[in-house]
């Protein structure tokens, strides 16, 4: 569990061993603030046994002041909310066999009717195993228009004990009528302080501001490109930047360098320019921030060669003298 979900975590369990909790979850904010793990971490105490064994003798003691819990085995303190691992339920979920678990993903761009058909009519169905039942659905601002009508219909008329977990990037993007047929958690990035906290206790090098806010601010995308090989380090960048504003290094081989990632370099480097204009107002830097918001535009055609559009912009880039911002 991400560090800086646990407070989100802790309080929809605990409304969900009230039972309190909203059959309709949805998700919203920036990708890679950890929605996805989020919705995974609920699903697994929501069918974990040892919760609703506990969550069962809350109710009961709640409605008549005496019960009696049938299986020890199920029995937990009141305040545990994460699941046991241990259960028949938590053993399925860690095997990735769960029947009453269901993830939807797609490798398309567009989530369609068929798969959102298919898995309703699942979930209408009685537990296999007898407890809850649980869709997760990550992006779906990527179902289709029929799709979505026909989530909205599960949604309308919940069937019992059925939960959907849903996230969004792009809640914008939605059906006002999906919008409004959900509990709506808005899922927040961690502080600078956190995402180094968060990092550190997985001995991933600490990041600059710079380098994280590069990295949208999420220490998730941050570790992933560190771990990808292939990908252009943040430092390597700010390293031939400086070349480049120096001329150590030349507009074309820079170009050369960096065209397999160029959209990324790109957004870097409007960034990097957009703070320099914040922390200094020099005209150059906002003349810098939009030659490279042009050059990003121009690069969403495809079959352009990158390099082309690259080398142009590092040339203006250069004519920046380094010391205007000193
Ligand atoms: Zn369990």
């Amino acid at each position: 569990m991400y560090p800086w979900l646990e407070s989100s975590f802790d309080s929809l369990i605990a409304r969900y061993k009230i039972a309190k909790l909203h059959h309709g979850l949805l998700f919203m904010g920036v990708a890679d603030a950890g929605k996805t793990q989020l919705c995974q971490e609920i699903a697994k105490s929501l069918l974990c046994k040892t919760i609703a064994g506990t969550r069962k003798a809350a109710a009961e003691t709640q409605s008549s002041g005496l019960f009696e819990i049938e299986d020890i085995a199920l029995q937990a303190p009141d305040d545990k909310l994460e699941a046991c691992g241990v259960c028949k339920s938590c053993l399925l979920i860690d095997a990735g066999s769960h029947p009453d678990l269901h993830i939807i993903t797609t490798e398309k761009s567009q989530i369609g009717i068929d798969i959102i058909r298919q898995t309703i009519s699942k979930v209408t169905q009685t537990a296999q195993l007898s407890g809850n039942k649980v869709v997760i659905i990550p992006q779906i601002e990527l179902m289709s228009e029929s799709a979505s009508n026909a989530l909205l219909k599960t949604l309308e008329e919940p069937t019992p004990n059925t939960y959907l977990l849903m996230t969004t990037n792009e809640s914008q993007r939605l059906l006002p009528t999906i919008l409004s047929r959900c509990e709506k958690q808005t899922i927040a990035l961690p502080s600078f302080e956190q995402s180094c906290d968060w990092l550190a206790t997985l001995d991933v090098s600490i990041p600059s501001r710079a380098a994280l806010l590069a990295h949208g601010s999420s220490p998730i995308t941050y570790k992933k490109e560190l771990e990808d090989a292939e990908s252009i380090g943040f430092d390597d960048f700010l390293e031939t930047l400086q070349g480049l504003l120096e001329g150590s290094e030349t507009a074309n081989r820079a170009a050369l360098k960096w065209q397999t990632e160029a959209p990324k370099v790109v957004k870097w480097l409007a960034q990097h320019w957009l703070e320099r204009y914040k922390s200094t107002q020099n005209i150059s830097a906002y003349d810098n921030y939009q030659a490279c918001l042009v050059a990003s535009k121009r690069m969403s055609h495809p079959g352009l060669n990158k390099s082309l559009i690259l080398t142009p912009l590092f040339d203006q880039l250069r004519t920046t003298k380094v010391a205007s911002f000193n």
